[in-house]
């Protein structure tokens, strides 16, 4: 047989080849795409928590740090950028992770302890049948929250200090903190957010929220990223705040519309003048004359307003510019 005329009148997509398909080579593009845009956000993420830590001088040398984990994306998070910045820190901090089980109907029992044992941390479940006390306490459909976190409070601060920690971390971030702020306004008239880092009420810990610094929807990308096995927080059976749930939908959608506001806002949170708002305690109001010398932070008795949206803050990319137009 002439093997050269086999060879020429072989189909030629009957010849193994190596070349991907444009099927393949488009999921091969979408794999790297989707590593590239993983590895950024974690960039992003370890240097924000890094950030925030540094600003408010969170962790220090010879810290034992309590990180709170209910379960949730955020917590999940939390406690994975923590540990791995653990590894590069200049100082010396132990971390135990916290959970409190609070029997609640349904709660996966296995899920964290699983995790974590395979995670190698040190961590400890406390469980608590505060579900039973707060449904005996509360009349059918009203809301339990309010006793539930005073019992987990307490629960956890006796945890705390069972294991020697100093420092509670909490995983509230920079929306959770707008958030708050928007409902004392609303709803408590008070100029009062939530802070990155204070002594809890009791006195006796120093509470931080390593978080502050991130975006809810980083957190929620970072948790699919990670494929952490979330468990569903709705098991109390407890309506969510409602007011609370408005309130994000609304910073959503104001972010959604004109982009950086949530980041506006946040900032604004840490950069207040005192004296352009009206708190008698804060700022001496009663006692001011006038100086004769030329002020800058003085009032210009006719604010202009547009000079100051059209300045974009850092963090806006822009974004002020568009935000006067909202109050055209
Ligand atoms: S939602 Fe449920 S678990 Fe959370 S504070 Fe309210 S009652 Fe407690």
């Amino acid at each position: 047989m002439n093997t050269a005329t086999l060879t020429e009148t072989a189909p030629e997509t009957d010849a193994p080849t190596d070349a991907p398909t444009d099927a393949q080579a488009e999921a091969q593009r979408q794999a790297k795409r989707a590593a590239f845009e993983a590895n950024k956000l974690s960039k992003r993420l370890h240097r924000q928590v890094g950030q925030a830590i540094t600003d408010f001088n969170m962790i220090e040398e010879g810290d034992k740090v309590m990180v709170c984990l209910s379960g949730g994306k955020d917590s999940y998070s939390m406690l994975d950028i923590l540990l791995n910045l653990q590894k590069r820190a200049p100082i010396n901090f132990k971390i135990v992770a916290v959970n409190l089980d609070q029997k609640q109907p349904g709660f996966p029992a296995h899920i964290l302890p699983n995790y974590l044992q395979n995670l190698g941390v040190d961590f400890h479940i406390e469980t608590q049948d505060t579900y039973s006390i707060v449904k005996s306490h509360i009349p059918e459909g009203k809301t339990m929250c309010s006793l539930c976190s005073r019992l987990r409070r307490g629960i956890l601060y006796r945890v705390a200090r069972e294991l020697g920690c100093n420092k509670l971390a909490l995983g509230h971030h920079r929306d959770d903190m707008v958030v708050t702020l928007l409902m004392n306004m609303f709803f408590g008239s008070r100029m009062k957010g939530m802070p990155p880092k204070l002594v809890s009420d009791n006195g006796e810990f120093v509470v931080i929220r390593p978080l502050a610094y991130v975006a809810e929807t980083d957190l929620e990308k970072w948790a699919a990223h990670r494929e952490f096995p979330i468990i569903p927080c709705s098991l109390c059976g407890s309506q969510e705040n409602l007011q609370r749930v408005l309130t994000k939908k609304m910073i959503r959608e104001w972010d959604k519309q004109y982009p950086g506001r949530i980041d506006n806002m946040f900032t604004a949170m840490g950069n207040i003048t005192l004296s352009h708002m009206m708190d008698r305690q804060l700022f001496p109001f009663t006692q001011i004359k006038a100086t004769g010398q030329p002020d800058p932070q003085g009032d210009k008795a006719f604010d202009e307003d547009e000079e100051d949206c059209a300045t974009p803050s850092p963090s806006s990319g822009g974004a002020a510019v568009q935000t006067i137009r909202l109050f055209d």
